[in-house]
């Protein structure tokens, strides 16, 4: 069976029990601090499982999107070395929220596996959770009673597992609860009867391992560690697809099955090293195989690579193949872009973003490999200068720091760094590098808020009504709050049951404002997202947060946050109309000073765009058009009436539309009533910041207002200076020519000068034995001109010393030059000569054996300097 049939196959099958297929989430995480990327099926119910967002449907079936390179998840390691764990993977599952639990999770998994795909029950193994006393979780009875009904002989079939491996958690708090796995045994029957299964299941052999985890989760992990139980049970499992792919399609690794193979053939074509032949580059081409498709979903999500976060991982995972091939296959061009067609082939079917985005990943990544290979080529003279300097002072072990200065600045490998030091003979030193990784570690993780409490829960709510779209101000009650810890400092965290506060999302930035009970005011300092969560942060903790409170935002704030807002929609499709329809949002930022919108585009806009974009945004200002809202749409409904879709939305999510004429838009921002309010719309800057990405940043109303003016008064002030009140540009341009006249008539003057120092020069020069000296103190020289004289004074046949001091503005300066002959027949070196005689100028220099200058501060001292040098070169004779 084809991969692509598979899957349809499975979610069919859960069709068949009742459950509603959704689309996978987004593989990168927008609105949650607690974790960047999709880990799991179940990161997108989260919210459901604890309870702050109902389900729509008790029963759901998807294939999700997964990416287990950070935080509690992180197989990147394994990566390549085996053959079942990818950097991104899909996960198959079957959902119950508060429906069906243990007793059909089994059955339709073992159903599914031995009835619908004809998996022979003899390789198969369940596992259970075996408790533990500490937690106080008894041992899967319940579960081990139902596999019991599904093998015929269930005789060391079905295995018990601790905590780590059949108590599944999410990561460090949240939904947790004990699972129950089935591993599959694909060795042949011959190894199969010598060493039984049963005692290869969870011991990292590659032939048996894990295929399916179902997880019944019944508790959620809080802060302080302890489990507290869920009001309601829920089936979460995980099947990963690969692997599922290999077991139906008879091989022995996920990398022979059609979901690899393709691409492995593009690389073995590119490095002309095929695969399966050789241990080492088979590793590379898995590598490299696995982290395009990391690469390439990612920027298909929005999260382009970049110098933090998501965007740091997502750009080391790149150089992480581009490694590979450099090293292993000896591939020193960009080629991993070349592998998105086939890519795009074998997986645009069911993921379209990847289809609709390949122009823009294929750049990026180009771009990202080209970038990175020129700091292989840095980093790697930068070893071999050190290694050099090692070898020179018999020492063999290479410096930790630099190692990680290496690492740090350059984005140089450390494995790399090792290897090429073995290759030398020579150690790093381990223990200083990981020192200084160790302080970069705590540095980074004092940088990120740290959850220190756990909600504290005054009353059970629903999801927060938020009232901001009407109203700025509203009557609240506090339902929850919790202390966080931002970099030393404890911060308050609050969720109302209505709040009139907009949080950061969609780019727009919170709101600021106040809550205000009968006894205190207390100020809130930003409003952010977390999940479905509206949170409220102070620096004060209310001192009875039971008491009702009247919640104010900042009006003024949040009117000129609105202007931009809508500003921004307008510009976006001002932009698509003018530059065309490739133009699709990248990034967004909008703020009460200014807008920033980043877009997929590969030129630089140019100032005629830039005009005719300003033009039509300010026109349709002008034409005051009025907004028109659409609550609560489905998403595809949505993208039917024009919307232009936004990265981030799942399914469940309703939308809002917002659209003012001919732009349409999912957005859940504020917005102005009617376009006349913003006045005016000013693009204040164009750049690039990625490739095939550019940004650009502007204001609106009195912002726009305020810059306009800021520049007609300096163009006032100009004019009023180069005294042209009519026509400022001809009087500027006046002004440069004259003083490009002026600079040539100062060069010409200064040319004279020299030539006529040059004489003084010549009319004193002596001649000893052959050797003509020209030797001197210059008044008002500058080094410049030094080295113009010594120049014109080498520019003969015959033995020449020059030996001139020159003093300019208090400064002093030196310089001792020779011919080459000369230098070759006496072997005299100017930079000697120059470092024996600087002191007497108070200061310092160096230069090549035929020149060698010095400058100081001592003008006095360099008549002495001069002679001295002067004696120098004549016991050279
Ligand atoms: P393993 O012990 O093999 O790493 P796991 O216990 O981490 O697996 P789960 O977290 O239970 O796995 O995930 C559910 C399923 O997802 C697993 O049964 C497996 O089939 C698949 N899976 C997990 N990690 C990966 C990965 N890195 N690459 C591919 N598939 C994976
Ligand atoms: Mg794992």
């Amino acid at each position: 069976m084809k991969s692509n049939e598979l899957r349809e196959e499975f979610l069919l099958f859960f069709k068949s029990k009742q459950h509603t297929i959704v689309p996978s989430a987004p593989m990168v995480i927008k609105n949650d601090p607690t974790l960047m990327f999709t880990n799991a099926g179940m990161n997108q119910f989260k919210d459901i499982f604890l309870g702050n967002k109902p389900a729509e449907y008790k029963r759901v079936a998807d294939s999700q999107k997964c990416l287990r390179v950070s935080g509690k998840h992180n197989d990147l390691e394994e990566v390549g070395l085996d053959t079942y764990h990818h950097t991104m993977f899909e996960m198959l599952g079957n959902w119950s929220f508060g429906d069906y639990f243990k007793k059909e999770a089994i059955e339709w998994a073992w159903e599914f596996l031995t009835k619908r795909l004809g998996i022979g029950e003899e390789r198969l193994y369940a596992t259970i959770f075996e408790g533990n006393a500490d937690e106080n979780v008894p041992r899967d009875d319940e579960a081990y009673s139902y596999w019991e009904k599904c093998f015929s002989n269930p005789k060391g079939k079905i295995l018990e597992g601790s905590k780590k491996d059949n108590f599944w958690e999410m990561g460090e708090t949240g939904p947790c609860g004990p699972c129950s796995e089935i591993h599959v045994d694909l060795r042949s029957e011959k190894e199969r009867s010598e060493i039984p299964g049963e005692k290869l299941v969870n011991k990292g052999h590659p032939q048996v391992i894990e295929i399916w985890n179902l997880v019944f989760i019944q508790y959620n992990r809080k802060a302080n560690g302890s489990l507290e139980l869920l009001p309601s049970h829920h089936v979460d499992t995980g099947m990963g697809f690969e692997r599922l792919c290999m077991v139906v399609q008879g091989k022995k690794s996920n990398y022979d099955t059609d979901v690899f193979q393709p691409v492995i053939s593009e690389i073995a074509a590119i490095s002309g090293k095929p695969y399966g032949d050789n241990e080492k580059t088979d590793i590379a081409h898995r590598v490299i195989a696995d982290h395009l498709r990391t690469i390439a979903f990612s920027i298909a999500d929005g999260q382009l690579p970049s110098n933090n976060r998501a965007g740091y991982v997502i750009r080391r995972i790149l150089r992480r193949a581009v490694r590979y091939g450099y090293t292993t296959m000896g591939i020193t061009e960009p080629f991993i872009y070349r592998l998105v067609p086939v890519l795009v082939q074998t997986m645009g079917g069911h993921y379209p973003e990847l289809l609709s985005q390949k122009e823009i990943i294929t750049k990026v990544i180009f771009e990202e490999e080209q970038s990175f290979l020129k700091t292989l080529g840095k980093g790697l003279r930068m070893i071999e200068k050190k290694i050099e300097e090692l070898r020179e002072t018999g020492e063999t072990i290479f410096s930790g720091k630099v190692a990680f200065e290496l690492y740090d600045t350059y984005g140089f490998p450390v494995d790399l760094t090792q290897l090429i030091l073995r290759e030398n003979g020579l150690s790093l030193n381990n223990e200083e590098f990981t020192e200084e990784l160790n302080i970069q570690k705590a540095r980074s993780r004092s940088d990120a808020a740290k959850i220190s409490g756990d909600w504290i829960v005054l009353r059970e709510s629903e999801a927060t009504v938020f009232t901001g779209y009407d109203k700025t101000e509203d009557d609240i009650q506090i339902v929850r709050y919790r202390m966080v810890n931002v970099k030393g400092r404890n911060l308050y965290h609050l969720v109302f049951d209505r709040t009139p506060f907009y949080a950061e999302s969609g780019g727009q930035t919170g709101d600021k404002g106040y809550i205000e009970s009968d006894n205190e005011k207390i100020e809130i300092t930003d409003t952010v997202k977390e999940n479905n969560l509206i949170i409220h942060i102070t620096t004060n903790q209310p001192s009875d947060a039971t008491a009702p409170f009247r919640a104010v935002i900042d009006e003024k704030a949040r009117q000129l946050t609105a202007r931009n807002h809508t500003a921004t929609h307008l510009m976006h499709y001002a932009l698509r109309s003018i530059l065309g329809t490739h133009v699709e949002q990248k990034g967004s930022l909008v703020s009460p000073e200014k807008l920033r919108f980043d877009f997929s585009h590969f030129n630089r806009v140019t100032p005629e765009e830039i005009n005719q974009v300003e033009q039509m945004v300010n026109n349709i200002i002008m034409s005051n058009i009025t907004r028109v809202v659409h609550e609560d749409v489905p998403v595809d409904e949505a993208k039917k009436m024009g919307a232009m879709a936004l990265f981030g939305e799942k399914y469940g999510d309703r939308v809002r539309v917002i659209r003012f004429g001919s732009s349409v838009e999912l957005c859940g921002g504020t917005h102005v009533d009617s376009t006349g309010t913003i006045g005016l719309f000013k693009i204040i800057s164009e750049g690039a910041v990625a490739a095939g990405v550019r940004r650009i940043e502007a204001v609106t109303s009195e912002n726009a207002l305020r810059f306009v003016n800021e520049k007609l008064i300096s163009l006032n002030e100009i004019s009023g200076m180069i005294k042209s009140a009519g026509n400022i540009v001809a009087g500027v341009a006046r002004l440069v020519e004259e003083n490009k006249s002026l600079q040539q008539t100062i060069e010409k003057m200064q040319e004279a000068a020299a030539l006529a120092k040059r004489k003084e020069l010549t009319e004193k020069a002596e001649k000893i034995n052959g050797l003509t000296i020209y030797s001197g103190v210059l008044e008002d020289v500058t080094p410049d001109m030094l080295k113009n004289i010594a120049h014109q004074l080498r520019q003969t046949h015959e033995e020449t010393a020059i030996v001139i001091g020159g003093s300019f503005e208090g400064k002093a300066s030196l310089l001792v030059a020779f011919t080459d002959n000369f230098v070759a027949d006496k072997s005299v070196n100017a930079t000697d000569i120059i470092k024996s005689v600087s002191s007497l100028i108070n200061g310092g220099g160096g230069g090549q054996p035929f020149l060698a200058t010095a400058g100081g501060k001592k003008p006095e001292g360099l008549y002495d300097a001069v002679k001295k040098a002067v004696d120098e070169v004549k016991s050279k004779l």
